[in-house]
């Protein structure tokens, strides 16, 4: 039966990184193997400056600073592996580069979203350019697949939903019953018309869920630079603990209140086909992983933390002292859709609705302006939202203290309370 890994950004960042893969995948025997990779490090953040670059004519000199500097950046890495014998590799990774700059002079006056599928798409052409030229010579026998042609989406650009009837027979076609490793892009996708499109920030998890949901395979791997899922991101809590197992209903769950390990979507085609998800690490891959799957015994065994920063908080108020009953509440948050909005907090009262959501300020400000005919709408920015799943009031005083709660919502399982970010520390301590 197959088997999906992905590996991230982080795991394929330089040179060592990508040497690094190889144990990991000749490790595992069975065949087919599908491997997923991500843009190489920070290469995705690199193309969404270049392509700001791109589309401001004041700014050419930066692009082509930033164009050269990512050239050189894949060159270094291609020199690095293979010395003297890169040339022909070289001149593949050029080819992509000109493409590159090419559909940024095509799409320069195009929409931005289309703009963006267009060129940010090539992070994960290179690295999987790479990565498949050092498994080969390795004598991994490796095929390269073009995630453009096996993801089917529609053409909604930068979160293109998925055509999974279209997709399923395009990846059966190419990718099944193979006895090589079949090495794909994350995150990327294509049309029928063959326009290239983008699944979300983040999206190569979903990625390989949906090469594993429609090859009906045995597990997906995810390698990443911690051992597994812990129940707070341990670069921000100095204790936190691994969850070794875990439901993909309470994974969905960490993962939509912001925990950045995996991309929500991942979870939804795996547990349809009750495929187990592994979170390892490429770093020590003999520890003890975490297990995803439908048993959901272990799920409150321990409560977790998420933050989000970078919040705004809006109370939005009638302007006519009414009630803010249903059709208000319908109102709102139908200009939260239109809008592109989504709010990490909602709570209401009789006359007020509070809100709190990310900063993106081109969203947030055409939101506001289109309550402002209606409501009162004041603002507050700079602030920290932590979720706690499982908690008890213990912890919940603990993490609160010495900062003002500005907005909270609890249910039976979870509690959200909205803070001030420079009331809060750098590193967190979860309670005992
Ligand atoms: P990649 O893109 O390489 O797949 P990410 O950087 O997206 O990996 O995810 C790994 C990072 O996620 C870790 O370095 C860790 O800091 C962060 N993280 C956030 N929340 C959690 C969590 N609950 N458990 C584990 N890691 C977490
Ligand atoms: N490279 C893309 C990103 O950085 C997709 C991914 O890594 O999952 O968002
Ligand atoms: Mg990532």
């Amino acid at each position: 039966m197959t088997t999906v890994f992905k590996f991230g950004g982080a795991s394929v960042k330089d040179a060592d990184a990508i040497r690094h893969l190889t144990p990991l995948i000749e490790a595992h025997k069975e065949r087919p193997l599908v491997v997923v990779i991500s843009a190489m490090g920070k290469t995705t953040n690199a193309l969404e400056a270049l392509l700001a670059d791109a589309r401001d004519d004041s700014r050419g000199e930066d692009y082509r600073e930033r164009f050269a500097s990512l050239k050189a950046s894949h060159r270094e890495v291609a020199d690095a592996l293979f010395g003297d014998d890169a040339d022909s590799l070289k001149a593949r990774l050029d080819t992509l580069f000109d493409e590159l700059d090419e559909q940024h002079r095509r799409h320069r006056d195009s929409p931005y979203p289309e703009h963006y599928d267009q060129t940010v798409c090539y992070g994960e052409l290179l690295s999987t350019t790479l990565v498949a030229e050092w498994l080969n010579r390795q004598g991994v026998e490796t095929e390269w697949l073009d995630a453009r042609e096996l993801i089917i989406t529609d053409g909604q650009h930068q979160n293109a939903n998925l055509d999974w009837s279209a997709t399923t027979d395009a990846i059966r076609k190419r990718a099944g019953g193979d006895d090589r490793v079949l090495l794909t892009q994350g995150f990327i996708g294509g049309t029928p018309g063959g326009v290239s499109t983008t699944l979300g920030r983040e999206g190569s998890d979903f990625s390989a869920a949906i090469f594993a949901h429609c090859l009906d395979a045995a597990e997906v791997v995810i390698w990443k630079d911690v051992p597994g899922l812990f129940n707070a991101d341990p670069r921000r809590f100095d204790n936190a603990v691994q969850l070794k197992r875990l439901s993909y209903a309470e994974t969905i769950e960490l993962a939509w209140h912001g925990a950045k390990v995996i991309h929500p979507k991942t979870l939804g085609p795996l547990k349809q086909k009750a495929i187990p998800l592994t979170v390892r690490s490429f770093e020590t891959p003999e520890a003890p992983p975490s297990v995803i799957d439908a048993d959901t015994r272990f799920d409150a065994e321990h409560p977790s933390c998420i933050l989000r920063d970078d919040q705004v908080l809006l109370e939005v108020k009638p302007k006519d002292f009414s009630f803010m009953d249903e059709p208000r509440q319908h109102d709102i948050l139908g200009r939260l859709v239109e809008n592109g909005v989504h709010a990490n907090l909602i709570d209401g009262g009789a006359m007020q609705i509070t809100l709190c959501c990310d900063n993106k300020p081109e969203r947030l400000e055409s939101l506001i302006e289109s309550l402002k005919d209606d409501y009162e709408v004041t603002r507050q920015d700079e602030l920290t939202l932590l979720t706690v799943r499982y908690p008890c009031q213990g912890m919940l005083d603990a993490l609160s203290e010495g900062r003002e709660t500005l907005a909270e919502r609890r249910n039976a399982t979870t509690t959200q309370r909205l803070f001030r970010t420079e009331e809060c520390p750098e590193t967190w301590h979860l309670p005992d």
